[in-house]
């Protein structure tokens, strides 16, 4: 039987590693003036501090503030903001969470950086959040905060019921799809340049004790994306049968599978993945995550077959994992550690992210997959797909 699909769209994540620096100049008479100002004490010329706000994730583009901002309040900001905007010649001023930016959207070349994260005591948006524990929710905010969950949910952004904004005018304005709307909608995703996100009202649901992590391999493309399509159009409702996390990577032939995502496959398995992956070159990965708790561990193994049931994957290529929540909400930072310890973690990251459309994503299978990425070896760097509903 035919299953009617929704309009599907498809987020791909590509990095890769690139080079370059741009150049850096002082203003002594903003300093003096910053010096005068009721925050003083909380502005650090610290240089490890300075060098640490002149740079990102990316490593590409370089810029030195002047000085770091350590708020405690939210008027601290606004203090600042306001000086700026006063200020004959008003002076950059950019918000920063954790710096996971790529192309120095969180830097300020000769202004002020706002260290966001020195508000996590308080109510502030400087403090971390799941997925990649280490972004924060005012940064993933200010762009959009795409995952396995966005197929469910939709994009974090279209997961806000208010937040609270410092203006370029240094006026608070508390707003919601409601309430100043139009600031509302500017400020998330706004890449900072509407405002600064000082408090954010955002749906959490309790969290699971443990979880069922699946990863299945695939040679052909349509197979994969059917399946990734298929799961979606089934799972979009929220009852406790529903998958809660899909996800979809390449796996290329690149000589071996050491690569950040790969310690999840079984050692002694290892040996035929390569194999598959030399053999065809380019293979498909779809991840998927049931989560269950003392109350759904009797069911957890019958919800997961059921969900599985229909799905086309290689034989022989399903690869089931029983972890802490903990464990999975963390597995990017582990890996962190081990490209850390290899020193391959701050080096140029270039990252694309794109939105395909359903009719599309065959092309994009051949022309950019295995034209680009596989044929000039652009990328040692995960490439993610996730599907979702364009409704979302
Ligand atoms: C390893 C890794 C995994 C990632 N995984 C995902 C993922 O699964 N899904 C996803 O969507 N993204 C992901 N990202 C990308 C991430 O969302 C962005 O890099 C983003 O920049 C968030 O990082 P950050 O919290 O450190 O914010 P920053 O990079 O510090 O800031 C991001 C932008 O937001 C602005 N900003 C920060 N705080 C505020 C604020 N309070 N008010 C207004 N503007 C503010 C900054 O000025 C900047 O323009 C990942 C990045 C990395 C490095």
């Amino acid at each position: 039987m035919a299953v009617a699909l929704p309009s599907f769209l498809t987020a791909i994540m590509i990095m890769s590693r690139l080079m370059a620096f741009i150049g850096i100049t002082r203003n002594n008479d903003m300093s003096s003036k910053l010096q005068a100002l009721d925050i003083a004490p909380k502005l650090s010329y610290d240089p490890s501090a300075i060098e640490s706000a002149s740079q990102d994730f990316g490593h590409i583009v370089k810029a030195v503030p002047q000085a770091v901002l350590l708020p405690s309040s939210p008027w601290d900001i606004a203090s600042l903001v306001n000086f700026s905007y006063s200020n004959s010649v008003p002076f950059s001023i950019a918000a920063r969470g954790n710096s996971h930016s790529v192309n120095g959207q969180a830097m300020a070349k000769n202004g002020v950086v706002i260290d966001m994260t020195s508000m996590k005591n308080g109510n502030g948006t400087g403090i971390r959040i799941a997925n990649y524990l280490y972004l924060t929710v005012g940064g993933t905010l200010s762009n959009a905060g795409i995952s396995g969950q966005t197929f469910r949910y939709g994009p974090q952004i279209s997961n806000v019921y208010e937040i609270d904004v410092i203006t370029g005018t240094a006026d608070f304005v508390t707003c919601s799809p409601n309430n100043n709307s139009d600031l509302f909608y500017a400020a998330l995703g706004g890449l900072g340049q509407f405002g600064i996100i000082t408090r954010a009202r955002i749906p959490l649901e309790p969290a699971p004790k443990r979880v069922k992590w699946v990863r299945m391999l695939y040679t052909d493309f349509s197979d994969f994306t059917r399946d990734q399509e298929l799961l979606i159009s089934k799972n979009g409702r929220n009852d406790n049968k529903a998958l809660n996390y899909l996800e979809g990577s390449l796996l290329l032939d690149q000589g071996s599978l050491d690569n950040w995502r790969s310690s999840f496959f079984p050692p002694q398995d290892q040996p035929k993945i390569i194999s598959l992956i030399t053999k065809f070159h380019i293979v498909y990965c779809l991840e998927i995550v049931k989560h269950y708790d003392g109350q759904t561990k009797t069911t957890v193994d019958k919800d997961l077959q059921q969900l599985l049931k229909g799905l086309s994957y290689l034989p022989g290529f399903m690869f089931e994992k029983d972890a802490k929540y903990e464990e999975f909400l963390n597995r990017v930072h582990s890996e962190e550690l081990k490209l850390k310890a290899k020193g391959l973690w701050d080096v140029p990251h270039p990252w694309l992210n794109l939105f395909i459309p359903k009719s599309k994503i065959s092309d994009f299978n051949d022309g950019v997959f295995k034209s680009i990425v596989l044929q000039r070896n652009i990328t040692t760097g995960p490439v993610l797909v996730y599907p979702m509903n364009r409704k979302k």
